[in-house]
């Protein structure tokens, strides 16, 4: 054996599944840090929902640990299809048929309700019913230019979340948006997905998963060698990779917004992909990133949004009320940082500039 017993490396080598699969089939053995016990990893890389996903899965059991980047691969593309609004698909179908119910899965009825809850919680600053006015803006999918104020007034006249209706008897679902109203899940959707990929993973034999959906980490058990995963948080002023902070955390979710992602720049300003639903416009937060630890994935990614749009002095005293949620703030002078007091012994910050206040 190598110099370093325990661990042999082999690598799989086989043909991508599926065309957005970029890269897959890499397994090694990896050593567990529990005595005599063998891990094996496979690692995955691919392009769905608009962002580069990648993954290490890890199962004890070697034939389980070779099937679960298919497992990835085709379950990612049935929830994206699931909540997606850009292209056929359930609620594709809700906007279609604005004003009529409309039969579908009950995991979208739920997440709809959740979303509702969220949008009453955060006085509007979650919006499920923003559609109208994101496809106005297209932000992040072809826009470039500010709309006119009458097509902004326009859209903004049927955002209101309080007129989505659904329903479920006998385990059939049905919902009902108002006329002319467009749904989006799309900040709260990837964040469900994210746990509900881990789950899927563990009913397949993993036992150890950290997968990150363009900056929503989902994360199954604790890292290979036994402890919680660390978690590196974005700088939101440097490029992609660089981390001001980690984050230790493990079977939860560790959902990150930031102004550093999609948006469009005009005229020497800079307009971000989270919308206002009383202005019409790109919120103008003095946040530069928000960061939330939940062991739920949408309940995360939904109040992420949320707090991102509410702004600095609105989110923590948000974070004062709802004490159970984990939340990390970075103001966009880049020098104070706020912490839920429930996460505190948690986040490291690597950057000794940053002032962190505990928010008790
Ligand atoms: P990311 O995908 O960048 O992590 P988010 O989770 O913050 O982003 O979701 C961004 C998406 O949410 C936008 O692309 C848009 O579809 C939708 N959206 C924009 N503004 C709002 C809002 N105020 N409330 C709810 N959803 C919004
Ligand atoms: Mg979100």
């Amino acid at each position: 054996m190598s110099a370093l017993p325990n661990t042999t490396f082999r690598i799989f080598a086989r043909a991508p599944l599926l065309a957005a699969a970029l890269f897959c089939g890499l397994s090694t053995l990896v050593s567990a840090a529990e005595e005599g016990k063998t891990l094996y990893e496979t690692q995955y890389q691919g392009l769905a929902m608009g962002t580069l996903i990648t993954a290490r899965l890890i199962s004890p059991d070697a034939k389980a640990a070779q099937k679960l980047e298919e497992l990835v691969s085709e379950r990612v593309d049935d929830y994206e299809t699931l909540f997606t609004v850009h292209r056929e698909g359930p609620l594709y179908e809700v906007n279609k048929r604005s004003g009529e119910w409309v039969e579908v899965d009950c995991r979208i009825t739920e997440l709809t309700e959740k979303a509702k809850a969220i949008a009453e919680a955060s006085d509007r600053a979650f919006e499920p019913t923003i559609g109208t006015l994101v496809n106005v803006w297209k932000i992040g999918f072809g826009g470039d230019q500010v709309p006119a104020r009458r097509d902004i007034d326009a859209a903004l006249k049927k955002v209101d979340y309080t007129k989505i209706e659904t329903q479920r008897e006998d385990n059939v679902c049905r919902m009902r948006i108002g006329k002319g109203q467009s749904i989006d899940l799309g900040a709260i959707a990837k964040g469900w997905i994210g746990t509900a990929l881990t789950q899927d993973l563990e009913a397949a034999g993993a036992t150890n998963v950290i997968l990150d959906l363009g900056g929503n980490v989902a994360l199954l058990g604790k890292s290979p060698a036994g402890r919680a995963w660390n978690v590196g948080i974005q700088r939101p002023d440097k490029e992609r990779g660089q981390i001001f902070a980690v984050v230790k955390a493990f079977d939860e979710s560790v959902i990150t917004s930031g102004a550093y992602e999609r948006k469009i720049e005009k005229d020497g300003k800079s307009y971000g992909h989270i919308l206002s639903p009383e202005t019409g416009m790109p919120v103008a937060t003095d946040i530069a990133s928000v960061t939330i630890v939940d062991k739920d994935g949408a309940r995360a990614d939904g109040w992420c949004t949320a707090l991102f749009a509410m702004g600095v002095e609105k989110a923590v005293k948000k974070m004062a009320e709802k004490k159970d949620l984990g939340v990390f703030i970075l103001d966009s002078d880049l020098k104070r940082a706020w912490v839920s007091k429930c996460i505190a012994d948690r986040v490291k910050i690597l950057d000794p500039e940053v002032k962190l206040t505990v928010v008790e």
